[in-house]
């Protein structure tokens, strides 16, 4: 019934009061301790649902009690622990205007897995389309926990060898049916055959769909492919 009840570990829970979240809402309910048990898991979810904080929760307090092998470090290349793939800025970026009138636009799932992260030692980087990399590069350059990108970007961050997925232990697919929509299918396959393959078990998918009968679409399409003994 609330979030204090669910063992997100002290640090999140934390946050989780500060922006004054008591009573997780429905996909909360029942995606956050499907995730929490490590079982692979389809959601179909609003926009306005709370789904963020659903795949989010599960992933900040994985990487905090998690026990993970070493990452490289020093090297050019930056190795995240969790991918949260997005389909567009449009979407999901709030257009904001600087103090000094520059507007600035930033990922919604960012803003939110920033401040759910706060104090945390999770770091959390976005990469999307549409606005130049370099700022982009040199955030990522400063070291990556979760990232969260747009397909097409995070192909090309690939392609330069930027980013490596190698080390991805959750996987969150949001607005999957939108991705799809998009013609996003042959990146987000390619960003997906770019993750080793951990043991059975140890990469955790979570795909979210908004609506209803797309999602059978997305459940044919992607469900076989990136999900494993998944719960819906
Ligand atoms: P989302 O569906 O993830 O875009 O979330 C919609 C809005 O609901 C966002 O402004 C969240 O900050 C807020 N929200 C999400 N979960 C909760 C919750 N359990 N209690 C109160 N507000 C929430």
């Amino acid at each position: 019934n609330t979030f204090a009840e669910i063992d997100l570990g002290d640090a999140l829970n934390l946050n989780i009061r500060r922006c004054k979240y008591v009573k997780p809402t429905p996909v909360q309910r029942h995606a956050i301790p499907i995730s929490l048990a490590g079982r692979d898991l389809m959601a179909c979810a609003q926009t306005g649902s709370g789904k963020t904080a659903a795949f989010c929760f599960p992933i900040i307090s994985g990487i905090i009690k998690g026990n993970f092998p070493q990452r490289p470090r020093g090297v050019r290349t930056v190795f995240p622990l969790a991918l949260i793939l997005s389909p567009t800025r449009e979407l999901s970026v709030q257009m904001r205007r600087n103090v000094d009138g520059c507007v600035a636009f930033k990922l919604q799932i960012h803003e939110e897995a920033r401040k759910f992260s706060y104090q945390t030692g999770v770091r959390v980087v976005v990469a999307y389309g549409g606005a130049p990399i370099n700022q982009q590069l040199r955030e990522l350059e400063r070291g990556v926990d979760i990232l969260v990108a747009t397909p097409g970007r995070l192909v090309d961050l690939l392609e330069r060898a930027k980013v490596s997925l190698q080390m991805i232990r959750y996987l969150a697919l949001d607005e999957a049916d939108r991705m799809l929509d998009m013609g996003f299918e042959p990146q987000i396959r390619k960003i997906v055959e770019q993750m080793d393959m951990p043991p059975p078990g140890e990469r955790q998918t979570m795909l979210f769909s908004a609506t209803f009968p797309k999602e059978i679409q997305v459940k044919v399409r992607m469900a076989s492919d990136f999900l494993s003994n998944y719960i819906f």
